[in-house]
C-alpha cells in the first residue's frame, strides 16, 4: 500500500436511491422523500459524509421535480447537520435542461456527466452544449460538480474544461465502473485513471464506484489507493452474492471496515468539506 495512503481520510459517499432500482428488488431502497431522508440519516450515523441523491415518483420512476429536491434537501440539513448534499443530474430523470432544474436550489454538489457512452439499455447521451449548460449553472450557484467519469476521455475533457474555466479547480471525479456496456472494473484502468488524474488534474481528489456485484472490489481498490468510496442502494442492492443490503448503512458500514483495514480514518463532515474545498455547512 502506498506509503501515503494510511491515515488520509476517506469520504464516504451514499448514492441512497439512483433511478432503476425498486422496492421489488430491495425492499430497502428509499424510494418517497421521507424515506429518503431516514436512509440518509442512519448513512450518516454509520460514516458516510456525502449523499448523492436522485428523487423518485409515487410509482418508483425516476422524477426531476425540483420540489421534492427541495423537501429532501430539508430534510437532510435538519436530520445530518453538516452532510454534503449532491443532486444528480444524470440523464434517466428526465432530458435536456430538465435534468438542472434543482440547481437553483444550491445544494454543495451536483453529480456532471463530461461526454457519452452505452449503459445497459442505452445510450447515456450528454451532448457538449448540455454539458456546457449544466457546469455554467454550477458556476452560478456554486455548486461543486463531481465529474463522472465513465471512460478515460472524461477525464480528460473535465481537465480541459477546469484549464478553460468551465469547472472551477479543483475537480472532484468519481470514476464508475462495472456499468453494463460501459467500462468494466478492470485494475489497470483503474490505476492508469489514478495517474492521469495525477498528471492533468494533480490538485483534485477522486472517488470510484462499483456497479453491481463490483462494487465491494471498486470499494477496495479506492480505500487501498488513497481515494474515496462511493456505495448505496443505486449502485448494489446486495450486501453478498446471496443477500440483499438490509440498508444504506449496511453498506456504509462495509466500507468503514474497509477503512479500518487500511488504516484511513472516516472522514468527518468538516474534514470532507474541506478536502473538497466546499463552503461551510449552513448554519
Ligand atoms: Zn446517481
Amino acid at each position: 500500500m502506498p506509503e501515503t495512503v494510511a491515515g488520509k481520510p476517506c469520504i464516504i459517499c451514499v448514492a441512497i436511491t439512483g433511478s432503476l432500482p425498486t422496492k421489488a428488488n430491495n425492499p430497502a431502497v428509499p424510494i418517497t422523500v421521507e424515506e429518503q431522508i431516514e436512509s440518509t440519516q442512519e448513512a450518516f450515523e454509520a460514516g458516510a459524509t456525502i449523499v448523492h441523491a436522485h428523487v423518485r415518483n409515487e410509482d418508483e420512476t425516476p422524477s426531476s421535480d425540483p420540489e421534492k429536491f427541495a423537501r429532501l434537501q430539508e430534510g437532510v440539513k435538519k436530520h445530518c447537520p453538516g452532510m454534503i448534499i449532491q443532486f444528480s443530474t444524470g440523464g434517466r430523470s428526465g432530458a435536456g435542461q430538465a435534468r438542472g432544474g434543482m440547481l437553483p436550489l444550491r445544494p454543495d454538489m451536483a453529480s456532471l456527466s463530461v461526454g457519452s457512452n452505452n449503459f445497459p439499455t442505452r445510450v447515456y447521451e450528454n451532448p457538449p452544449d448540455l454539458v456546457n449548460w449544466l457546469a455554467s449553472e454550477m458556476l452560478t450557484y456554486d455548486i461543486k460538480p463531481e465529474i463522472e467519469a465513465f471512460d478515460l476521455s472524461h477525464i480528460h475533457q473535465a481537465a480541459s474544461m477546469q484549464k478553460d474555466g468551465r469547472l472551477k479547480a479543483p475537480a472532484y471525479v468519481q470514476f464508475v465502473m462495472g456499468v453494463k456496456n460501459a467500462m468494466p472494473a478492470d485494475r489497470d484502468v483503474f490505476d492508469y485513471y489514478i495517474r492521469t488524474m495525477e498528471r492533468l488534474l494533480p490538485e483534485s481528489q477522486w472517488c470510484a464506484a462499483g456497479i453491481g456485484r463490483e462494487q465491494c472490489v471498486i470499494n477496495e481498490w479506492a480505500v487501498s489507493s488513497g481515494g474515496h468510496a462511493r456505495t448505496g442502494l443505486e449502485d448494489n442492492v446486495r450486501i453478498d452474492k446471496d443477500t440483499l443490503a438490509p440498508s444504506n448503512a449496511a453498506l456504509v458500514r462495509r466500507v468503514v471496515g474497509l477503512c479500518e483495514k487500511f488504516e484511513r480514518p472516516v472522514a468527518t463532515v468538516a474534514q470532507a468539506r474541506s478536502l473538497l474545498g466546499l463552503r461551510k455547512a449552513d448554519a
